[in-house]
């Protein structure tokens, strides 16, 4: 294990090599669940044949997969020397937004896979707009599937430039991008430099991956707790818990919580069952606040120092990309909201403008509506108190899902609150 963490994204369009990408990655780095490899031991053994073949770790990873038992690519862990990596759900799989939205995995970098032999296509483009309004820090390009064009360089040379202008077009900062060129399925250049590609002499993947800059804890932040429960325990009274999204706590510090607007001063704090004098981003801990009754405090509050509260929305700008949305989204819109732990039906006021996918421009001013694979801005009235923050301020607390008939139909982030 190593010390530092590290939430990566697997994007790219469909069929490009995700999953295999990271099938691939556990293989290579050792990462693949114990029971997958003490069944294929006992098969391999029935057949009478050694080795432990990629192609076979895959199979099971798939059938596992269609049986939607316990492996996905989304939460499957791996290390290199520097870093313990969690991989995060893409976008298109069913919990990306929720699991992005309540923090659970949001991604610090990512790898956006780009099939050689088909380039730039839709969801190439969307998953870079994506990871970009998400604030991903960095990209690495994994140029895959090279073994189906022959290892050949103009090929990849052709793939960077597409790649290069689509990442221009969106304002992805390009200095940090290094693209590798692999095959996930054959691993060239995954763990090991490939013979294959004399042409190529930079990092393999693991090697980019190892020297990706570490991700800073928000501790310079204000603190954001967003309330997850709120318990009575005997002995010590109500205990509210939650996970630390910014910032720090300490024993004395006096606190608000928004939007029940009620506050007092940090008695307790208990992380792991055991006290603790402070705790910090990333820490799920419950406490206690003099004063603070069961009532007076409920999920989807956001406790935040007295003197820097959470901001309580009373209408607020954002910016949101349609998913999936089987008609089209007009004015007077009222879906749930998910935002940190809060759950708030919001009326879409107004849709201001509507953004083109792929740069991130106007495309039209006040349109009558948005549809499936839509980006626009538009301005959401809160149908109860919701404590949200600017993206820009606070990004943990600034992020969204629109969730509506069992579906995320859409995601988005903060650009100003009104309170
Ligand atoms: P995803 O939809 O992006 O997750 O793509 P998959 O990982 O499911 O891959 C789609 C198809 O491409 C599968 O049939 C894979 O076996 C194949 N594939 C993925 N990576 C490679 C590669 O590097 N080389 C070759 N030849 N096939 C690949």
């Amino acid at each position: 294990m190593s010390e530092q963490h590290q939430n990566l994204a697997i994007i790219g369009h469909v069929d490009h090599g995700k999953s295999t990408l990271v099938g691939r990655l556990l293989y290579e780095t050792g990462s693949v669940p114990e029971h997958v490899i003490e069944q294929h031991r006992e098969e391999a053994e029935e057949k009478g044949k050694g080795g432990f073949e990629f192609a076979y770790v895959m199979d099971n990873l798939a059938e596992e997969r269609e049986r939607g038992v316990t492996i996905d690519i989304a939460h499957q862990e791996f290390s290199t020397d520097a870093y313990d990596f969690t991989i995060v759900d893409c976008p298109g799989h069913r919990d990306f937004v929720k699991n992005m939205i309540t923090g659970a995995s949001q991604a610090d970098n990512a790898v956006l896979v780009v099939a050689a032999d088909d380039g730039v296509a839709p969801q190439t483009q969307e998953h870079v707009f994506l990871a970009r309004t998400l604030g991903i820090d960095e990209l690495i390009i994994g140029v895959n599937k090279m073994d189906v064009v022959d290892y050949k360089e103009d090929t990849f040379d052709e793939v960077v430039e597409e790649v290069n202008q689509l990442l221009k077009q969106v304002q992805f900062q390009t200095d940090g991008a290094s693209f590798i060129p692999i095959s996930a399925f054959e691993g060239d250049n995954i763990a090991d430099e490939s013979g294959e590609t004399p042409w190529y002499d930079g990092r393999t993947l693991l090697e980019a991956l190892n020297d990706l800059p570490a991700p800073e804890p928000p501790t310079d932040a204000p603190l954001r707790l967003p309330i997850q429960d709120v318990y009575t325990i005997s002995g010590i009274g109500t205990v509210p818990v939650g996970r630390i999204e910014t910032g720090i706590m300490n024993i004395g510090d006096n606190v608000s919580f928004q939007p029940s607007d009620v506050g007092g001063e940090v008695k307790t704090i208990e992380m792991h069952h055991e006290e603790v004098p402070k705790a910090e981003p990333g820490d799920n801990v419950g406490f206690n606040v003099r004063g603070i009754g069961k009532d007076d405090i409920r999920r989807g509050d956001v406790c935040g120092p007295a003197d820097e509260p959470p901001s309580v929305a009373e209408t607020f700008q954002a910016q949101v990309v349609v998913m999936q949305h089987p008609s089209v989204i007009t004015a007077g819109y009222t879906p749930v909201f998910h935002a940190h732990t809060a759950q708030v039906a919001c009326t879409i006021e107004s849709i201001d403008k509507k953004m083109d996918p792929a740069s991130g421009e106007v495309a039209e001013e006040n349109p009558d509506f948005i549809q499936s694979g839509d980006a626009a801005v538009v301005t959401i009235r809160p149908q109860k108190p919701l404590s949200i923050e600017p993206s820009s301020e606070i990004p943990e607390l600034g992020s969204f899902a629109i969730r509506d008939m069992g579906q995320t139909i859409a995601a988005g982030k903060v650009l100003d609150v009104d309170g």
